[in-house]
C-alpha cells in the first residue's frame, strides 16, 4: 500500500511539472523586459533554443501580440512595481534581460521627462525587485549613443570615454551606472551591452517590420513607392561623403549576444561591458546604394536638415564580445541584412 502511495505520488507530481513545463525547466526563468519587440522577440527564441523559458513583460506600446511564442506572456508594464513585484514572486527568474526603453533618439531630445520616467524609473524598478528576489545576473540593453562624438571613423573601444549627447544616450548612461552599483553593493553582476545600429528581420518570429523609423526599414519602405526616393538627414558631418557613418548589426546576432552575454554572468559572476556591432562601418548613401543594388532601382536622394541629437560617425571594435563570450556577427553583412527585408 505504501508502495502503491508513493508511485501515486511521483506520478502526481510528474503530470503538474509537465502542465508547468513553461514555468519550470532545467536552465531556469529568464524575464525580457519588451520580449514582445523587435530584439525581445529575437531575444526570447534565443532563449528558448538555448534551453530556458523566457517570460517576456511586455506593456505592448510598441510591440505586436506574437503568434509565434517562446515562454509565457505577461502583459503589463514595468513601472508597476506592485505587479511587476507578483511577477517576479510566480516565476523565481535567475536572469534577467532588460529591453524594454524608449529608444529613438529625435523623440528624447522633444520629450526627455518621458524618457527619464520611463527608463529609469523602468529600471529602478526591476534592479530593486532583482535585489529582494536574489536574481543571479542582468543583461542592459546599452547603446552605442553613450560614446557621443568620435573624432575618426575608427571602431571605438568599451574604454572609450562616454559623452551622451541625447537625453536617450543620457538615460543609458545612468542605467549603466545603476548596474555598477548593483554589483558593488548587492554583487549582482551584468552584462552592459551596446548595441550599435540594430537592423534586419528575424524569420522564425512574427515581427515582420522592425522599426520603421530607422534607416534600412525607412529604405526598404522607400523603394516600395514610385517614384524611390531617399530622405537623408544631414549632408554635411565631416564624414567621407558627408553623411553619418554607423555600424549596422542584424538583430539574430544581438539575440544570440544576448543569451551569450547571460551565460556570461551566470557562470563567471562578474560584470562586462561589451559592443554589440559588426565591427564594418556604412555611410547612409553607402546604405541606401546597397538597398538599390538589391531592389535593381534607381533613386533620388532628398537631402534634409541634420536629425536632432544625431551622432556623426560610431562604428564597434568587437573584439571583446568575441573574445569573452565567443560571440560572432555571423548574419551581419549588409547584403545579408538588406535580403531580410525581402
Ligand atoms: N537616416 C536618414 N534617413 C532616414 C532615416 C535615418 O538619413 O530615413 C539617418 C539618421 O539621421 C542617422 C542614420 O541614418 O544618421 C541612422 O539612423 P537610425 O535612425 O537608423 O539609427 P540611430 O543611429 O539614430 O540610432
Amino acid at each position: 500500500m505504501k508502495l502503491l502511495k508513493f508511485i501515486f505520488a511521483v506520478t502526481l507530481s510528474m503530470v503538474c511539472l509537465s502542465a508547468e513545463k513553461n514555468i519550470v525547466t532545467s536552465k531556469g526563468n529568464i524575464l525580457v523586459t519588451g520580449g514582445n519587440g523587435y530584439i525581445g522577440l529575437s531575444t526570447c527564441r534565443a532563449l528558448k533554443e538555448n534551453g530556458y523559458t523566457p517570460v517576456s513583460v511586455d506593456n505592448s506600446s510598441n510591440s505586436i501580440i506574437p503568434t509565434i511564442t517562446w515562454g509565457p506572456i505577461e502583459k503589463g508594464d514595468i513601472l508597476n512595481k506592485k505587479w511587476l513585484h507578483k511577477i517576479f514572486k510566480k516565476y523565481k527568474f535567475s536572469g534577467i534581460i532588460h529591453l524594454a526603453a524608449k529608444i529613438y533618439v529625435p523623440e528624447s531630445v522633444d520629450q526627455p521627462l518621458l524618457y527619464y520616467r520611463e527608463n529609469i524609473d523602468g529600471l529602478l524598478n526591476i534592479l530593486e525587485l532583482a535585489t529582494e528576489f536574489n536574481v543571479k545576473g542582468i543583461v542592459f540593453a546599452s547603446t552605442s549613443a553613450v560614446y557621443g562624438n568620435l573624432e575618426s571613423e575608427d571602431p571605438v573601444l568599451e574604454s572609450h570615454p562616454t559623452q551622451p549627447l541625447s537625453p536617450y544616450a543620457e538615460t543609458k548612461m545612468i542605467g549603466e551606472k545603476l548596474l555598477k552599483f548593483v554589483w558593488e553593493h548587492h554583487k549582482i553582476p551584468s552584462a552592459i551591452l551596446r548595441y550599435f545600429n540594430v537592423c534586419g528581420i528575424d524569420k522564425a518570429t512574427d515581427n515582420k517590420d522592425g522599426h520603421s523609423v530607422h534607416l534600412i526599414p525607412s529604405l526598404y519602405k522607400a523603394f516600395q513607392k514610385t517614384p524611390v526616393e531617399v530622405k537623408i538627414f544631414g549632408t554635411d558631418y565631416s564624414t567621407s561623403d558627408g553623411t553619418c557613418i554607423r555600424d549596422y548589426v542584424h538583430v539574430n546576432d544581438v539575440a544570440q549576444a544576448n543569451v551569450k552575454a547571460l551565460e556570461y554572468v551566470l557562470t563567471k559572476k562578474e560584470p562586462i561591458t561589451a559592443n554589440i556591432g559588426s565591427g564594418n562601418s556604412y555611410s547612409v548613401i553607402q546604405v541606401a546604394q546597397a538597398v538599390s543594388r538589391y531592389a535593381k532601382l534607381d533613386y533620388k536622394e532628398i537631402r534634409l536638415q541634420r536629425r536632432p541629437g544625431d551622432i556623426p560617425v560610431v562604428v564597434a571594435d568587437i573584439t571583446k564580445a568575441k573574445e569573452t563570450f565567443k560571440w560572432e556577427p555571423a548574419n551581419s553583412d549588409l547584403e545579408n541584412i538588406v535580403k531580410s527585408y525581402y
